[in-house]
């Protein structure tokens, strides 16, 4: 990496995966062989997706994680490649590297199976061998794809480091007050936000009707009940409604954009790394959660994950 912008470094430590989708006209049964339509692969995992969000948005990015020694692991790596990630903190493991298996039937509806493969491996040598990169992180982003310890591991040593630490706990995931009490901000939707409540003791609230029914109803009351948790600052994500957050400084919400949607799939990893683009480049959470809110309109009304993310010369709704 130039040393272009190193001040503003993302550092993602995460999942990077093949995904293979698959149509079907119906879900095959117990000991059924079916012929399915096309089957895609393309670049995935939670981790990876956020990386290329962020590098797309003009960030300089690094990845930290792991592919296998197999063929997948070129397909995994493509965009982030194609996007400029820094990818000196990725390992290659023997075994396989991340897979997620996606059946789609007519009716839109999907099964996944997922083999975390190579994710399994981000432990401490992966970190270890990566550290340089995690100690230049001005804003290093976590999600829920990798072992728990290696998050914790991850989050203390970037914090440590003066690194501002971006919490996405998706999947929802157990995590220690120690690690969420340096998550600025913990990024979650609303069922996340429920399963890190319940997990914590905490009560949860509970709201009558859809999150797309009420957009100031449930998310605030989750938001809060989180930041009693003692964490720094939370963002809610309300799928259509938008998003609303909590911190130290008082509470806001960010509408979502209606814009038509075509496919929903990383719209929450497009939210993640465009926001972590903007707190590295010193907005504030309100204002990096407002573009983060159009870069994942923008998404949502494209195929795909990693392939519908904008860069910065595309026209944001
Ligand atoms: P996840 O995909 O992780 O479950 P959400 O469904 O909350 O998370 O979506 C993340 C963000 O993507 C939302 O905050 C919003 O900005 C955007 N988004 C999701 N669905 C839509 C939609 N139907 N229309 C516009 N924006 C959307």
């Amino acid at each position: 990496m130039d040393d272009r912008g190193r001040d503003d470094l993302v550092v993602v430590v995460g999942s990077i995966n093949v995904d293979l989708l698959l149509t079907v006209e119906r879900h095959p049964r117990p000991g059924e062989t079916l012929l399915g339509g096309a089957g895609t692969q393309s670049a995935g995992g939670k981790g990876a997706n956020q990386a290329v969000a962020a590098a797309l948005r003009g960030a300089p990015t690094a990845m930290v994680g792991a592919v296998g020694d197999d063929a997948g692991a070129d397909v995994a790596l493509a965009q982030l490649r194609r996007a400029g990630v820094d990818l000196a903190g990725v390992a290659t493991v023997p075994g396989p590297t991340g897979l997620a298996v996606v059946t789609l039937d007519e009716a839109g509806e999907n099964t996944i199976v997922v083999v975390s493969g190579a994710n399994e491996k981000v432990g401490g040598e992966v970190l270890d061998g990566a550290a340089a990169v995690l100690l230049r992180a001005r804003v290093c982003v976590l999600q829920g794809e990798i072992p728990p310890d290696s998050i914790v591991a991850a989050a203390r040593t970037a914090h440590a480091a003066g690194a501002r630490v971006v919490l996405n706990a998706a999947p929802a995931l157990e995590l220690p007050a120690a690690t969420l009490a340096v998550a600025d901000p913990l990024v979650v939707n609303e069922h996340e936000a429920r399963l890190v409540l319940a997990w914590a003791g905490a009560d949860v609230p509970t709201v009558e009707g859809g999150v797309e029914d009420r957009p100031d109803g449930g998310g605030p009351a989750l938001a809060r009940g989180l930041r009693a948790l003692g964490v720094p600052s939370v963002v809610v994500t309300l799928g259509a409604a938008g998003a609303v957050g909590v911190e130290a400084d008082g509470e806001w919400s960010v509408a979502g954009l209606r814009v038509p949607v075509r496919d929903t799939t990383g719209a929450g990893d497009a939210f993640v790394g465009a926001l972590a683009a903007s707190l590295a480049r010193g907005s504030s959470l309100h204002d990096a959660a407002r573009d983060a809110t159009r870069v994942a309109a923008y998404s949502v009304q494209r195929l795909g994950a990693q392939d519908s993310y904008p860069d910065q010369e595309a026209e944001l709704p």
